[in-house]
């Protein structure tokens, strides 16, 4: 338990507590950690007094720049520690020396006054439980490295390490190595920002790592110096006595020597190519010439690494069997009934041809739709290794093929960098995020991949660094994307597309339940104990705390819900009791929900209709809003619209005011009024012409008065003479609409067809009505006749419109 419970003075919300703060410079206290402080602001000395009359606790917390004097609560980071103050001895100048030990991690909430001192109120950070197993082994590899680290770090006493032996803590044992570390404050800081031990422990071993290269470095540098004044004092010596030579090059010589017959032996044994071996040998006898310790040589040196790095002959066994391919993408994921399919057609066909030539796969989805979980059970059925590479803004064709050797510091491209990790020459390789891949003046990398995925060519696929040949026709590449139209045409050639729209309600539960629930129990440790969600609180989850077309964000939930679970496991003791989460716990585990739809969007509303939009992360609800005030005609369109959006609002417009007749309004009306379309929802960009529809009902709506209906939601774009187009994504469109609980979908007659796409229990919810024109949207959108005589409407309109 971290606070004590009978110190009602300290506390405030639950968990949270209250306490004088002090500021510190240049210095991180981690809890554990003992330090004596000197302290002479004023403000902080009030703050150790008021401590002292209450619990002697004090929150401990660091500047953000060591010279700002009178810091104020945005100069401080937000997460420190709480630590206790264990000894305070007043000097003769009036400064203070105290001694503090830290005790846990905090951050500061709010901050409740700044004078005469800082007090704060300070949630707590308590650890989250991390599988055990896992943990160890980290704690294991960070303590290995902390050991090596030693080694090299010469003035840090080795005693330190009996210490760190005896800590079982992991969290513990991670803030006691961060002490013995010489970094900066920042990085202090960011180490003790992450509360996951795991998490920490991880970040602490690559820090670590790195140290131990700089000073492996500055060794390496040393010597070579001290290496090099010993050589010009013998040869001085030498001249001078005009002797013989005294030897002492060897063992430096020897050293050298061994390296070329490793060199040797593994250009020989590691299967390279007729092409490879010639030239990898050929690059050796240079540097059996060079001398070891120039630049050159590590130049050469590091060249032939690589050549022998990659794999030639390395070959994971294959499993070419359909059925173990179906029970693995069964096993791995539930629904995805077409994917599945084509994926094992893909699987027989390739079995049956013996070779990997034909189209690549690519499956194309928003986040979260389980693309990359289903490359990875491809990998598993076929018994392949698996590389991802990201081509996320890759935009250069070096970072695919490499860099020439003539560049100082050049390697090879992603490409055979990630062939080098998969360690065989037939592993499946996910290229992820082919959409998102750019050219510009430094040449377009898709042409290289193109070259890669051609299976006419990639057999020899050069590398500018390697400059050799490189077999890649046994890979079997897999691609992913978020949008389709992004793709490069000539790499869209070459694909089998696989749409992933997103999943139904139904569906998502039953991926929670079935998968990503009990994955994230063994996860978060708590694979021996009985703990079950309900239905109803996973429910609660998609629907309250998730807007997403995949899975993602739910899985995460799912693991926050877990992690809290495996706290409290842990505080109480209680492996032994069932736990059940309902659907009435979750806000306590999981904080308000995050979305809510608003009341306001269950009414019909003037001046609001409901489109429906498709976005890379899924479709989505747009809401459309127009207001009508004086001016003289113009339309403002605000709201992050992209060109095509914008001109959709101007077509609309145009249609309406060529229908003003119809509309019953006064042939002045568009010389006196402006209209405003805006459409709100955060900061995301819209663009599309599918809103076309869902704008010219919210203009008609706002212009005659006419209340849109609330239950409806539309897609469509429209001409100038109101025709309604076909449009795209029509299935994750219907998805979002069903999650959004509206009923009625108007989508264009010209996506009939695409409707025997769209799963049955969404078309059992949802009353999809196939539109020809603006007049049937207007027909069914709006709650009143809208075709008007002009009389009416200036009855209306006796009062003044809305401004
Ligand atoms: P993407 O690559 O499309 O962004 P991921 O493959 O990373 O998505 O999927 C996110 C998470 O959801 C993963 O843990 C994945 O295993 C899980 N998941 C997605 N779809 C399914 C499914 N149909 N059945 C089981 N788990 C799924």
């Amino acid at each position: 338990m971290f606070f004590n419970q009978n110190d009602d003075e300290n506390k405030s919300g639950e968990g949270n507590l209250i306490f004088p703060m002090l500021p510190l410079r240049d210095v991180v206290i981690f809890p554990h950690m003992m330090v004596p402080l000197f302290v002479g602001r004023s403000k902080s000395i009030q703050a150790l007094e008021e401590a002292m009359k209450r619990n002697k606790d004090i929150f401990l917390v660091a500047q953000k720049q060591a010279k700002v004097n009178e810091p104020r609560a945005e100069d401080v980071f937000d997460v420190g520690t709480v630590g206790s103050i264990v000894q305070i001895l007043k000097l003769p100048d009036g400064t203070i020396r105290v001694l503090v030990e830290g005790k846990y991690r905090g951050r500061v909430l709010n901050v409740l006054s700044d004078e005469p001192f800082f007090e704060v109120d300070v949630e707590i950070l308590e650890d989250p439980a991390s599988d055990a197993v896992e943990l160890n082994a980290l704690k294991r590899s960070v303590h290995s490295a902390f050991e090596t680290y030693l080694d090299y770090a010469k003035k840090i006493p080795k005693d330190i390490l009996k210490s760190i032996s005896a800590i079982e803590n992991a969290s513990q044992l991670a803030d006691t190595i961060v002490l013995s570390l010489n970094l900066k404050l920042r990085e202090r800081q960011e180490l003790l920002e992450i509360v996951d031990p795991r998490a920490r422990l991880e970040k602490l071993y690559e820090v670590i790592q790195r140290e131990i290269e700089i000073l492996q470095v500055e060794r390496r540098i040393k010597s070579r110096i001290k290496k090099q004044m010993e050589r010009n004092q013998k040869d001085y010596f030498l001249n001078e006595q005009g002797g013989a030579p005294m030897g002492g090059k060897d063992s430096e010589q020897d050293e050298f020597k061994n390296e070329l017959k490793e060199l040797e032996e593994a250009i020989a044994t590691k299967g390279l190519s007729e092409e490879a071996r010639t030239k990898a040998e050929k690059e050796l006898k240079k540097l059996r010439m060079m001398s070891p310790m120039s630049a050159e040589a590590t130049v050469v040196r590091n060249y032939i690494d690589w050549m022998v790095g990659i794999p030639w002959t390395e070959t994971s066994e294959e499993v070419n069997d359909i059925e173990v391919a179906h029970q693995v993408l069964e096993e791995d994921h539930y629904g995805l009934k077409k994917p599945k399919e084509r994926i094992l057609e893909y699987l027989a066909v390739k079995t049956l041809v013996g070779e990997l030539k034909g189209p690549i796969l690519c499956f194309v989805g928003p986040p979260g739709v389980g693309k990359t979980s289903l490359a990875k059970s491809i990998a598993r059925a076929t018994g392949r290794e698996l590389v991802r590479l990201s081509l996320g803004g890759v935009r250069d064709e070096a970072e695919i093929r490499g860099h020439r050797r003539t560049y100082i510091g050049a390697l090879p491209g992603k490409l055979i960098q990630s062939m080098k990790k998969a360690g065989t020459i037939n592993p499946v390789f996910l290229l992820d995020e082919i959409d998102k891949l750019s050219s510009d003046y430094r040449g377009d990398p898709s042409s290289a991949l193109l070259e890669a995925l051609d299976p006419e060519q990639n057999h020899t696929f050069n590398d500018h660094y390697l400059d050799v040949d490189y077999n890649l026709s046994k890979v079997l590449f897999l691609t992913t994307a978020n949008y389709l139209n992004n793709i490069p045409h000539a790499l869209r050639d070459r694909m089998e597309i696989i749409n992933l729209a997103g999943y139904t309600e139904d569906e998502k539960l039953n991926i929670a339940k079935g998968f990503l629930f009990p994955k994230q129990k063994e996860t978060n440790g708590l694979k021996d104990i009985e703990v079950t969600l309900s239905d109803g609180a996973i429910l609660k989850i998609i629907r309250n705390y998730t807007r997403e077309a995949g899975v993602r964000n739910l899985e995460r939930e799912i693991a926050t819900v877990l992690r809290k679970v495996a706290v409290r496991v842990l505080k109480e003791k209680t492996t032994n009791t069932p736990i059940r989460i309902a659907s009435g716990s979750l806000q306590k585990l999981l904080g308000v929900p995050k979305f809510r739809r608003e009341e306001a969007d269950k009414r019909d509303q003037v001046g609001i209709s409901n489109g429906l939009a498709w976005t890379e992360t899924g479709g989505e609800i747009l809401q459309i809003e127009v207001s009508i005030v004086t001016g003289k005609g113009k339309l403002t369109l605000t709201g992050k619209l992209g060109e095509v959006m914008r001109e959709s609002a101007q077509a609309a417009l145009s249609w309406v005011r060529a229908h003003a007749d119809i509309l019953g309004l006064e042939s002045d009306f568009f010389q006196n009024f402006d209209i405003h379309v805006h459409v709100p929802e955060g900061a995301t960009p819209k663009d599309g012409p599918s809103a076309g529809t869902a704008i010219t009902t919210a203009i008609v709506s706002a212009i005659t008065e006419n209340p849109a209906l609330h239950d409806f939601a539309m897609t469509g774009e429209i001409t100038l003479h109101g025709r309604v187009l076909q449009i795209g994504g029509l299935k994750e469109k219907l998805l979002a609409a069903h999650r959004e609980g509206i009923r009625n979908v108007l989508v264009p007659k010209t996506n009939e067809l695409d409707l025997s796409e769209i799963p049955k229990e969404i078309m059992k919810d949802l009353k999809v009505e196939l539109m020809e024109n603006v007049e049937n949207v207007l027909d069914r959108a709006l709650k009143n006749q809208w075709r008007r005589p002009k009389a009416d409407y200036a009855a209306d309109h006796a009062r003044p419109p809305l401004s």
